[in-house]
């Protein structure tokens, strides 16, 4: 197992000893109190649930900006405080020449730093038109920073829509970018209740047609049922977040049955106080119910925490233990 061949390697030799049961034991007490966040780091792991431009490296985001980012508190469950903390400390740094090509670089600075192996990372289908990019470029900088920053990544490359437009502002937005096959999946996100899932039907048919892997928040606010309906509604192969599931057996069964993994970020859904606490993170139901989970970033510039610090977060507040963590950590590889 590879965490007990990072970890001290003393701890290989309690083995051999006579009080193998005692010793099992201390050995998982040293392994929780001494693994470091560099452990963790050195571990291979995927990211599947990045939004690229809130996911990049904050001193390298900052020295482009001239000045340092306030930290995001939420005052209010949800993702207006996160809006509004966008919109007043990020959105200056778009203003800025090369801001795009930064924050790509950024994103995939983090993801090196924090040892990520596989990358599921989007881009808003509407970001070129909002800050007049053409599709052409957006490929281009995507490309050029993943050679020369990460080559390494399995880089799997996704486009983003936002639940707040219409379909179709969507399809528009949506329509330069195929050409290019080079995107690999499609994600709905902002505001979860902003309209019915069933709304994006048309836009989801199409990306599957076009062979690509079909993703969606849901269940990050809203309930079990409405991670089922996002499921079936959209054949998704992947839920971003998905957390509401763990308030029903049946839907956590059903989730389990079907193979849908949940790509669940702890760190966020405290910071957007969904959740209270690591120690309270439904993941540990989701997990117990057999539901394949993965643990991910969603904004590490905003929230502050890589894939790392989250594994780190977890066992020490006693969620997992290192076999658990391990079993997750390959739920992100291929294959697995
Ligand atoms: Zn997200």
């Amino acid at each position: 197992m590879i965490i007990f061949q990072l970890s001290l390697q003393g701890i290989l030799t309690l083995r051999a000893c006579r009080n193998f049961c005692f010793l099992y034991l201390l050995q998982k007490s040293i392994m929780t109190d001494f693994m470091k966040i560099s452990d963790f780091r050195a571990l291979p792991k995927s990211d599947l649930h990045n939004h690229c431009l809130l996911g990049g490296k904050r001193s390298v985001i900052e020295k482009h900006l001239g000045r340092k980012l306030s930290t995001f508190k939420a005052e209010q469950t949800g993702i207006g405080d996160l809006n509004r903390w966008i919109e007043r400390e990020f959105r200056p740094f778009f203003q800025l020449p090369d801001a795009f090509e930064k924050a790509v670089e950024a994103a995939f600075i983090q993801a090196k730093f924090d040892g990520i192996t596989r990358l599921e990372m989007s881009i808003d289908v509407l970001f070129g038109t909002i800050f007049n990019v053409s599709a052409g470029r957006i490929v281009d900088v995507l490309k050029k920073y993943h050679h020369s920053v990460a080559p390494e990544i399995d880089f799997c490359p996704e486009l983003g829509f936002p639940r707040n437009r219409s379909l179709r502002t969507l399809l528009a937005g949506f329509e330069p970018f195929p050409d290019f096959q080079y995107f690999q999946s499609i994600d709905l996100y902002d505001d979860e209740f902003a309209q019915p899932i069933a709304n994006f039907k048309e836009l989801y048919r199409y990306a599957k047609k076009l062979g690509m892997k079909c993703k969606a928040h849901a269940g990050e606010f809203g309930s079990a049922e409405s991670v089922k309906e996002a499921v079936e509604m959209l054949e998704l192969d992947a839920v971003q977040h998905g957390i509401g599931a763990a308030g029903s057996p049946a839907v956590m069964r059903w989730l389990a049955d079907h193979k849908i993994p949940l790509n669940v970020c702890p760190t966020s859904n405290i910071k957007l106080k969904r959740v209270r606490s690591y120690k309270t993170h439904p993941i540990r139901i989701l997990f117990d119910h057999g539901v394949k989970v993965t643990i991910n970033t969603d904004d590490a510039l905003v929230f502050g925490d890589g894939v790392s610090e989250q594994y780190l977060q977890l066992l020490r507040h006693g969620v997992f233990t290192m076999d658990e963590l391990e079993v997750i950590r390959r739920n992100g590889q291929p294959l697995s």
